[in-house]
């Protein structure tokens, strides 16, 4: 076998009934599934739902042998698409990418011409995967906030699991658009780190993640991001302001929403939810547009977290347990 042939995957393998092992293994182009875009990759990252696929029992991943990993950016390498040609640099998010088909723990990917989106300029495909998924949701909850009305002198914005990837981002970059950012975090240690990206106050944890025996509590909060859902988005939206929105984007306190239609009914709170997976092409370019203007590149690096493919296994347990600080970049090669 020609050595420039192979390449190095995270391979996750079924190795019980319901039990999965992931191993380094070298592959050839021709096992990949198919597509009309290859392209090497330089970065993947990991996030919250990496963690979910990288599991034993993962609801996400139907067939193995698997190679998880929902996002990368690299160079086209091959290309039977108009639309691409070998040198071009792409990213990838969403798509079920590293759910139902191979993803970004590699060091080549063949996907769909349709699921990629052009690097825009001034980011480097390190910085793209510093932002990855997490960042797109972030981004795309910023911009549903301000089609809902939300402006820097309406107040402050609350982000929920602020020192995580969306909420690492979604504070720096409204921050850097002039809003008050108050964050909330379960990680006292992280106060600094959420000043220096853009927060204007610390919200522990403690002080707003389980429910409140009323439907309504004082209306602080003009906007809202957040990655956290459960008791705590139940609570948040009893603490909005007349007519505010919080966007929904995680789940990372849990899928359940114990709340009652009050604050909707009361004072027109808006629920709106986000899903960065089946975006349409435009709303994904606006959004990695909106990510190159908005979202200060000194700020994304400090979110930086560097590693390699070996480290992931380990990460992607660490990210379900709540350990991951900022965003893991992962250098493939
Ligand atoms: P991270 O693990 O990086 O961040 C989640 C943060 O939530 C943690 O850092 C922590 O923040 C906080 N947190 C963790 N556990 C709990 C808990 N039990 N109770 C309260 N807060 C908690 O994950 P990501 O930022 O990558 O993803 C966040 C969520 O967004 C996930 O549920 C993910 O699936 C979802 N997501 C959704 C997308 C979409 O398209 N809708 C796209 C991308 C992500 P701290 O330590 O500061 O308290």
């Amino acid at each position: 076998m020609n050595e420039a042939m192979t390449f190095n995957a995270l391979v996750i393998e079924k190795t019980g009934e319901s039990e999965v092992a992931a191993s380094m293994e070298s592959l050839t182009v021709d096992q990949l599934p198919a597509g009309n875009v290859t392209v090497a990759i330089d970065y993947t990252t990991v996030n919250f739902k990496d963690g979910l696929c990288m599991q034993s029992r993962s609801p996400l991943v139907r067939n193995y042998p698997h190679v998880a990993g929902i996002d990368f950016a690299g160079t086209v390498e091959a290309s039977d698409d108009s639309r691409y040609k070998p040198g071009d640099k792409v990213i990838l998010t969403g798509w079920n990418v590293g759910e139902s088909h191979w993803g970004g723990f590699s060091q080549k990917a063949r996907v769909d011409a349709d699921w990629l989106v052009p690097l825009p300029d001034g980011l480097t495909t390190r910085q793209a995967m510093a932002v990855g998924t997490a960042g797109v949701a972030a981004i795309l909850a910023v911009i549903a906030l301000e089609k809902h009305g939300l402006k820097p002198d309406h107040g402050e914005v609350l982000v929920t699991g602020a020192a995580g990837g969306v909420g690492s981002i979604a504070t720096a970059v409204l921050g850097n658009l002039g809003y008050q950012v108050a964050a909330v975090t379960g990680r006292p240690e992280a106060a600094d780190y959420l000043t220096s990206l853009g927060a204007t106050r610390i919200v522990p944890r403690s002080e707003i993640d389980t429910v409140s025996k009323r439907p309504m509590e004082s209306a602080t909060w003009a906007g809202c991001v957040d990655a956290v859902g459960g008791e705590m988005l139940a609570r948040v939206l009893g603490q909005m302001k007349y007519g505010g929105s919080v966007a929904a984007v995680g789940l990372a306190g849990g899928s359940s929403l114990p709340t009652t239609v009050i604050p909707f009914l009361l004072r027109g709170v808006n629920l709106l939810g986000i899903d960065s997976v089946l975006q349409p092409f435009p709303n994904r370019l606006e959004a990695w547009q909106r990510i190159a203007a908005d979202l200060p590149l000194a700020k994304l690096d400090a979110m930086i977290q560097p590693a390699t493919l070996a480290d992931v296994p380990r990460l992607t347990t660490d990210i379900l347990q709540g350990k991951i600080k900022g965003r893991v970049v992962v250098d493939v090669n």
